[in-house]
This record gives C-alpha cells, sequence and structure tokens, in this order.
C-alpha cells in the first residue's frame, strides 16, 4: 500500500492510501461534489469515476477535477453516456444490430446526441418510443458503466463475434495496442469507446429521443446507409421540458416554412440540394442586408474587392486548404491539364490581391472586403434550410497588417460586430475568446511569443469594451486565436455567426512580406474576419429571430395600399405611386375582395403597414393607417405617413413606434 498525494483542483489536498478510485478520492476532498460528480480529470486527463489512481513514482500530487453538472463537460459525459444508453436499448429490442458511432451534440440546437444504427429491419418514427421506454427500464435498473482494458487482438475477436464488422474496421483504425472498451453492465452492450461517462445509469433521468435520419458509415456517401437515431438530454426533467417547449416555439418560427408562406427563398432538388435560390422578396432583405454592410465598410475604411469562384488547385495545395479541409471541397475539374477547384474559403483570393504588388508599412493595413460566395461539398443528411447548405456567401473580410497595428485592428472589429449585431436587434452577444491553451496534442503553429501577444491582443480588445466573454482553453484554430460570436435570439437560442481570427499560417505559407521602416522585409499579420458569417444563414436565423415579421427597413413589402371599394382603386394608385416614388416598398392590392380579407392577407404577409382608403380618405385626401401589431392608429396625411416611415426606415428601427 502507498500513499497518494491528491489535490482538489487547486484547493484541498491530503494523502490517503492507495490504490483508490477517483470517486473514493473526491469523497475524501469534498463529499459534496464527490456526491456532484459525473467524471474527472486527473492531471487534466479525463476519467471515469472508477478509475484507479496510482501513485505517480516520483510521489508527485495528483490534481483531481471533478466534472459537474451544469457545466459543458458534464453535458457532454451525460449526452454520451445517454447514446450508450440509446444503443443499449436498440440492442435490446432489436438484437443483431450493428452500431456505428454514438457523440454527444453541445453546439447543435437541434438534438444533443446521436447513434448511428443499422437495424435488423428499418426503424420507423414510431419506434422511437418504444426505444425510449426501454432506455427508460434500463435506467431504471441502475446499471454499471464498466470499462475494460483488453488487446486489440481480444477486442477484434470480441467484436466480430458480436457480428460488428464496422467497430472492427474502428478498433483496426483507431486503436493502439490496448484497447478500451465499456460494457454496461447486464445490458446487451459493448462499446469501442474512450469514455468517459457517468457511473451509472441512474444519473440519466431526464432525455428524450427526437427524430430518424439518414446516415452513411463515416460520413461517406460510397460507405453503407445507416440511420441516425438523434436525442437529448439535460441534468434535469426542468431543463429538458425547457428546452422541448423553446424548440416548439422554434418549429413555429421554423424558416423553412416561413421561407415558403412568405416566398422568401427556395431549395429545389432538381437544381441541386443545399443551393438556395433568393426570391425577390428574399432578394430585397439580402440587398438591405449587404447595403447596410457596406454602408459600414466604407465607413470604416475597407476596401471591396471582387474574386473568383474556382482556382487551380494548386493554390489550395499550398494554402494547405486540401490537407486539411480537402473533404469538404468539391472535387477537381481539369481544363487543358490544369486542375482547378471551387472555393471553400476566400482567404486565398484576399492574399493574391496582396501580394499583387510589393507593400510598403505605409501601404498597411490593407483591409479587402468581399461578399465572398463559396463552395463546401456537405452531405446530404447534413443539410439543413438555410442553415447548412452548399453555396453561401461569407460578409468575408481579411486585413493586413504590422504587428503594432493589429490590436487596433481587432479592437476595431470587436467593435464592428457589436454594431452590426445589435442593429439587427440582437442584444445578447456572447463573445468567446478561444485560445491555445496547455493542449500540446494539437500542431500549433506560430512561437510561443506569437501566440501570447496575440492572445494578449484580442482579450485586451474584449476587455477595453468592458465585454464579459468565455476564455476557451485549447479551441483555437490551429493557426492562431480567435474571438468567436454567439448571439441569442428571441427564444433564447444560442448561434454562432462571425468570427475574429489571428493567423500565423496564411502569411507563412504565402511568403507575405512588406517592407519595414528599417527598409527590410516583415512579414505581415493577417485578421480573418466575418460577421454575419455566411449570409444564408444569418437570414436563416434573423427569419426565426423575427418570426417572418422583419422590421421595417428590412421588410420585403413595407407598406399594402388597401382601397375599401372598388370607387377608391384610381385614389389608391396614386398613393401607391407617391410612396413608391419616395422610395417606399409598396404593394397595392386592388383586387374585389372584402377589406377585411386583404386585411388578413396583408397580416399573413407579416407588412409593416396597411393604409386602408375608403370614401372619406379619398374626400379628404388623407389615409388611414394600420400598423401590423396595434392595429389603426389613426388617419393622417400622406406626408404624414411618409415622414413616419422614412423616419423608422432611416434609424433602422426593431419596431414600429
Ligand atoms: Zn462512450
Ligand atoms: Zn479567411
Amino acid at each position: 500500500m502507498s500513499e497518494i498525494n491528491v489535490q482538489l483542483n487547486d484547493g484541498a489536498s491530503t494523502a490517503i492510501a492507495g490504490p483508490v478510485t477517483v470517486a473514493e478520492a473526491l469523497k475524501h476532498l469534498d463529499r459534496d461534489m464527490a456526491k456532484q460528480a459525473l467524471a474527472a480529470r486527473v492531471n487534466g486527463a479525463e476519467v471515469d469515476l472508477a478509475f484507479e489512481l496510482d501513485s505517480p513514482e516520483n510521489g508527485d500530487t495528483l490534481k483531481i477535477e471533478p466534472v459537474l453538472p451544469q457545466t459543458l463537460a458534464g453535458l457532454e459525459v451525460l449526452r454520451h453516456s445517454t447514446a450508450h444508453l440509446l444503443a443499449a436499448a436498440v440492442l435490446d429490442l432489436f438484437p443483431g444490430t450493428q452500431l456505428g458511432i454514438g457523440p454527444a451534440l453541445l453546439d447543435d440546437p437541434r438534438y444533443g446526441f446521436f447513434y448511428d444504427v443499422i437495424a435488423p429491419r428499418a426503424l420507423t418514427e414510431s419506434d422511437l418510443p418504444v426505444i425510449e421506454k426501454k432506455m427508460r427500464q434500463i435506467a431504471s435498473r441502475n446499471l454499471a458503466y464498466r470499462r475494460d482494458e483488453i488487446p486489440k487482438a481480444e477486442a477484434m475477436r470480441l467484436f466480430s463475434e458480436r457480428a460488428e464488422p464496422l467497430k472492427c474496421e474502428l478498433i483496426d483504425e483507431k486503436a493502439g495496442e490496448r484497447v478500451s472498451v465499456y460494457y454496461i453492465d447486464n445490458s446487451p452492450f459493448i462499446d469501442f469507446c474512450l469514455g468517459p461517462h457517468v457511473p451509472n445509469t441512474n444519473k440519466l433521468r431526464a432525455f428524450k429521443l427526437l427524430s430518424l435520419a439518414g446516415a452513411y458509415w463515416k460520413g461517406d456517401a460510397e460507405n453503407p446507409q445507416m440511420q441516425r437515431i438523434y436525442g437529448t438530454a439535460f441534468f434535469s426533467q426542468e431543463e429538458l421540458d425547457g428546452w422541448l417547449k423553446q424548440r416548439e416555439e422554434a418549429e413555429k418560427r421554423d424558416h423553412r416554412r416561413l421561407g415558403r408562406e412568405l416566398d422568401l427563398f427556395s431549395i429545389q432538388d432538381q437544381y441541386g440540394q443545399g443551393l438556395i435560390f433568393w426570391h425577390p422578396k428574399g432578394g430585397i432583405i439580402r440587398q438591405q442586408m449587404e447595403d447596410y454592410l457596406r454602408e459600414e465598410l466604407v465607413k470604416r475604411d475597407y476596401s471591396f474587392v471582387y474574386t473568383p469562384h474556382i482556382a487551380r488547385r494548386e493554390l489550395w495545395q499550398v494554402s494547405g486548404h486540401e490537407q486539411a479541409y480537402g473533404d469538404s471541397m468539391f472535387a477537381p475539374t481539369t481544363i487543358e491539364d490544369v486542375e482547378f477547384r471551387l472555393k471553400p474559403m476566400n482567404c486565398p483570393f484576399h492574399i493574391g490581391i496582396y501580394k499583387s504588388q510589393q507593400r510598403s508599412y505605409r501601404d498597411l493595413p490593407q483591409r479587402y472586403a468581399e461578399m465572398g460566395t463559396v463552395y463546401r461539398a456537405e452531405l446530404s443528411g447534413t443539410l439543413h434550410g438555410l442553415m447548412r447548405v452548399r453555396g453561401f456567401t461569407v460578409d468575408d473580410a481579411h486585413l493586413f497588417c504590422t504587428p503594432e497595428q493589429v490590436r487596433k485592428e481587432i479592437d476595431d472589429c470587436v467593435d464592428f460586430a457589436n454594431q452590426v449585431l445589435k442593429t439587427f436587434g440582437f442584444e445578447k452577444i456572447k463573445f468567446e475568446l478561444s485560445v491555445r491553451g496547455s493542449d500540446t496534442s494539437k500542431n500549433w503553429l506560430g512561437s510561443a511569443e506569437q501566440w501570447a501577444s496575440a492572445e494578449v491582443a484580442l482579450a485586451e480588445a474584449l476587455e477595453a469594451r468592458g465585454i464579459v466573454y468565455e476564455r476557451i482553453e485549447g479551441e483555437a484554430a490551429f493557426y492562431g486565436p480567435k474571438i468567436d460570436f454567439k448571439i441569442e435570439d428571441a427564444i433564447g437560442r444560442l448561434w454562432q455567426l462571425g468570427t475574429v481570427q489571428w493567423d500565423f499560417n496564411l502569411p507563412e505559407r504565402f511568403e507575405l512580406e512588406y517592407i519595414g521602416e528599417d527598409n527590410k522585409p516583415h512579414r505581415p499579420v493577417m485578421v480573418h474576419r466575418a460577421l454575419f458569417g455566411s449570409i444564408e444563414r444569418f437570414f436563416g436565423v434573423l427569419i426565426e429571430h423575427y418570426a417572418g415579421a422583419f422590421p421595417m427597413w428590412l421588410a420585403p413589402v413595407q407598406v399594402a395600399v388597401l382601397p375599401i371599394t372598388d370607387r377608391v382603386n384610381d385614389y389608391a394608385t396614386s398613393v401607391a405611386a407617391e410612396l413608391r416614388q419616395s422610395g417606399l416598398r409598396v404593394l397595392p392590392n386592388l383586387r374585389s375582395e372584402k377589406i377585411g380579407a386583404k386585411i388578413r392577407d396583408s397580416q399573413m404577409q407579416k407588412v409593416p403597414f396597411m393604409l386602408v382608403l375608403g370614401d372619406r380618405e379619398l374626400e379628404q385626401q388623407q389615409v388611414a393607417v394600420r400598423e401590423r401589431i396595434k392595429g389603426d392608429i389613426g388617419v393622417m396625411s400622406l406626408e404624414e405617413f411618409k415622414a413616419m416611415a422614412h423616419g423608422l426606415i432611416e434609424s433602422r428601427a426593431l419596431a414600429n413606434t
């Protein structure tokens, strides 16, 4: 028996007689935390609570951090463990089912986990409640998640005896000499998995299966087709109920349905999945979004550039996109023996403009902005309305500057993002600073000094504005730290939008230079920056955020002119013409319908203002104004109405008050 020195986070420490499990060690350190813990990190490595601690040879203290509920790490363990429970239930109900993978999803607003399966018969939606019931049964038996480590050959034998060729394939590819497998004791389930998991199924109480979708093994359409069962899990039933309620509200606001009803956009199979058609009304909104952004870009001294959609394949090899990103790029096409590839990102093109001439420190910063359309070879199963598509436009910009200038540039980007997102009515913006942290497993580019100064500059830009942000260790891009913006929409969902990224990589790869004050060549710093991110996706978020009722400045039709009787049609036509002349988007409805029907129709189309015109309005040369939500707001002259309407538009008001 040896003594093991353990310490809780950076707090209490004690020596206990080993061997001892993490759960027992935690009990010695903090009973309360031990009760709550789902898993733990020991010296930074994630392990199960049943993990047996061994005293390090040098006698160093082991640092134990419990993974607790209400943390992201805790949620991941919970959801991943629930995915195992799902697999166990499927195996129980459908023996002979082959299992694929079953990860937790933390960033997807729709789902919390999935498991890919090939069941002996195709599953249908009506199987989900049955599977969920089985999950509850298994959970209530309070079965233990047990980890075992076995030699690779034994693992291969185990899974091939179970007729699980897909798991064998994974083990063959990924496992080292020893293979970590997990059992849910007294259930038919075994998985090849690194863990960690919750200690027992009793910890899983609030979960729900949500839907079924098609998937391919390893996401490759050449591979066997599988079925993906989606579900979610939370720490408490209240949280799950709250989320389900929000989901119901989200369904009412679904941008795909509203997009159809309001005739904003379409996706047409015969042209290709994941490709967006902006209809005239959607086109107006996009134009307003872009015009607003361009106005701001001019004020902030950006230059507008336009670049091609394809480039020689070698370019993507130099940039590293082909190596790091090749799977998401459309396959090369050949013209006169030269291979070309569609662009998945705009960055190398802006570099081309920078490199087209020698730059001096006096020319910097160079700020290139482009509504850059890019193409990604996303699999059909992952596509989702405007949110996940194969072709989209980024409000992209790249800044090239000296190391001394970069702090101010970042500062401006943060300010810009804040302003733009608030203009669209997103008051709650969550900033995340992703840094390199102590993670040494990633192949970080750039020197320690470069990283340190970049991380400080990003942090200072946020702090200088009093922005509260979350610092995320180890989540930086391999080429530099970044700030991500997430917005909270009208029903409390978080959306990841734009980003400001510092890049040590591309200037190096493309050997970018500027001549410094010392007359010597120096390497500039490159910053990638997008505020909407994808314009398509941002549009999707806006549709759901506003529930299709766009504020005046964005509304495709701003004013409906509705004559009560045919006698005033001429007056209605002249009112509409005058409003249009003043720059408003107007739609007269001269059909011989009851006024009630005309108003209802405009309401359905979420038109902000309706001008209801009858004999009296004609006689007095006035207009009776209805606001979409408030109803009648009175009779006024056309001049008064115009002034009010233009006032709302110019101030980009979010409400018509
Ligand atoms: Zn697992
Ligand atoms: Zn870029």
